[in-house]
């Protein structure tokens, strides 16, 4: 069945994403918007936008009810609930099926069962995928994981089963350390999610974070659309993504692919999904988890595959047949995201809250944008603090971290702190541009990533230009700071 009329719940850039493949499919779309979100181009830019009035995430873009009632006020046929909010919900997900109206994603029974660490361990070893060594079992007493976390050896990584986001997770390095680490996890869970459970896994030192993009369409063909690595994290919270990777060769890829392909088959997946690994070292490959959504950094795979993914995932919950073939799906060059932050790198990464004066001009042709302000937006403390994501694409990774550098010099985003110099300082490590990465590269080269001496020289002329009572001239400081920037 044709869908015909969309409601995104959701904000910010994916709403606005997703919302222009609805254009270009011919499909209405419908956003909403809080109070507090009244101004930002999500909340103007589909024909028709609905308030969820002002208040709490509760009580706005995570108002169940609510956020159905317009669905079905409105006539829309399907919903896409974008990544985070209620995208892995499962009884949002009922209730919008009870309401007759589609959800674009995969079925009930998927989120639940992928949604749980625990439960979706137990279905990859029934599937013979590959899992860190470890504990999934339900015995949960601390003596006994104890003795289960002595048997895996140290160091151990007690997870959450509910956990997300990198809550209720804790590194143990010792025997010693173990059973306040583990009231800490079960502690931040209990708070987090609303369950204590754990797991227990071997923590593997300086992997990297791998990950396939499926997407299976409305008649159980599942396709595996390569790669991202996101191993730039800080705090499990991804910064950088890029594809490909440069820890694959094509064995290896190829081998991570069909595992994933594999999986989505086991589960009998509908729509898009990402099969998130975790690899050593020594090239061995682990299951860590499925989000059953859509990706923040799905642009990557969108800039070397040149398929829209939003559009395959509306077709996929339409039911229909994809038109293509897997052998269709081809990597070409290479493309980098960086996740543009309102937040101060050299000041704890405290977030920055303001008004966005300006975005800036984009010069690489190559470059894409997806965000979620405009020049006159205010960036508020109530949301995350992502601004935007940069991606770029070059023929190949030297060329991809050229543009990357280069359009980090073109976006501004004046008006707000953000975290645009870091990035760069990131893309100029050696280590990167080797492509020598692991999951800790963040925490290992965080004194190299500290303010560099050019910065430390911007600051100095940004007293003096205000010590000075001249304002801006030619070729006075204010000139010189922004030849700095653009370094
Ligand atoms: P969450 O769902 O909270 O994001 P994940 O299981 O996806 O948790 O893991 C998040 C990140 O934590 C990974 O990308 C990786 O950096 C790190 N991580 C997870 N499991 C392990 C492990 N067994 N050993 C080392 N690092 C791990």
């Amino acid at each position: 069945m044709k869908i015909k009329k969309v409601l995104i719940a959701n904000r910010g850039e994916i709403s606005l994403r997703v919302a222009r493949t609805c254009a270009k499919m011919g499909i209405a779309s419908v956003s909403i918007y809080s109070e507090t979100d009244k101004d930002l181009p999500h909340a103007k830019y589909s024909e028709e936008s609905y308030s969820l009035g002002m208040g709490s995430l509760a009580q706005t873009y995570l108002d169940q009810d609510k956020i159905i009632k317009i669905a079905k006020d409105c006539g829309a046929d399907a919903i896409h609930p974008g990544y985070g909010f209620l995208s892995e919900n499962t009884e949002f997900c009922k209730k919008v099926i009870d309401a007759g109206i589609k959800f674009i994603g995969p079925s009930v029974s998927a989120i639940e069962l992928m949604g749980d660490k625990k439960t979706s361990k137990v279905k990859m070893e029934a599937l013979g995928i590959p899992l860190v060594p470890g504990y999934h079992g339900n015995e949960q007493d601390s003596e006994f994981l104890l003795a289960e976390a002595k048997k895996i050896g140290f160091p151990v990584l007690v997870k959450a089963t509910a956990g997300g986001g990198g809550k209720g997770m804790r590194i143990v390095e010792t025997e010693q350390d173990f059973t306040q680490a583990l009231e800490g996890a079960k502690r931040e869970a209990k708070n987090a999610f609303g369950n204590d459970k754990v797991l227990l896994e071997k923590y593997i030192i300086n992997p990297r974070h791998i990950e396939v993009q499926l997407v299976s369409d409305g008649q159980g063909n599942h396709y595996h659309f390569y790669e991202r690595e996101c191993s730039i994290q800080r705090r499990y919270q991804k910064v950088i993504e890029e594809t490909p990777s440069t820890a694959l060769d094509q064995k290896l890829r190829d081998e991570m692919c069909a595992c994933a392909v594999k999986i989505a088959e086991g589960i009998e997946y509908v729509g898009a999904g990402t099969i998130e690994y975790i690899l050593a070292p020594d090239n061995s490959f682990y299951f860590l988890e499925m989000n059953t959504r859509l990706q923040v950094e799905h642009p990557v795979t969108e800039m070397v595959t040149g398929y829209d993914l939003v559009e395959l995932q509306i077709l996929a919950a339409a039911g229909e047949a994809f038109s293509f073939k897997q052998s269709d799906i081809k990597q070409s060059g290479h493309s980098l995201e960086m996740r543009i932050y309102a937040e101060d790198p050299d000041n704890d990464f405290l977030p920055s809250i303001g008004k966005i004066f300006s975005v800036g001009e984009q010069e690489v042709p190559s470059a894409r944008l997806d965000s979620g302000f405009e020049a006159g937006n205010y960036v508020s403390i109530k949301y995350d603090p992502m601004l935007a994501k940069l991606i770029v694409h070059g023929s190949n990774r030297k060329e991809a971290m050229e543009n990357a550098i280069k359009s980090l010099n073109d976006f501004v985003f004046s008006g707000v702190k953000t975290n645009r110099d870091y990035l760069r300082r990131i893309l100029k490590h050696p280590k990167f541009i080797e492509g020598d990465i692991h999951t800790h590269f963040i925490q290992d080269y965080k004194d190299d990533l500290g303010k560099s001496e050019f910065q430390r020289n911007e600051k100095a002329l940004l007293i003096a230009a205000a010590l000075s009572d001249e304002l801006p001239e030619k070729n006075g400081p204010w000139n010189n700071v922004m030849n700095f920037r653009n370094v």
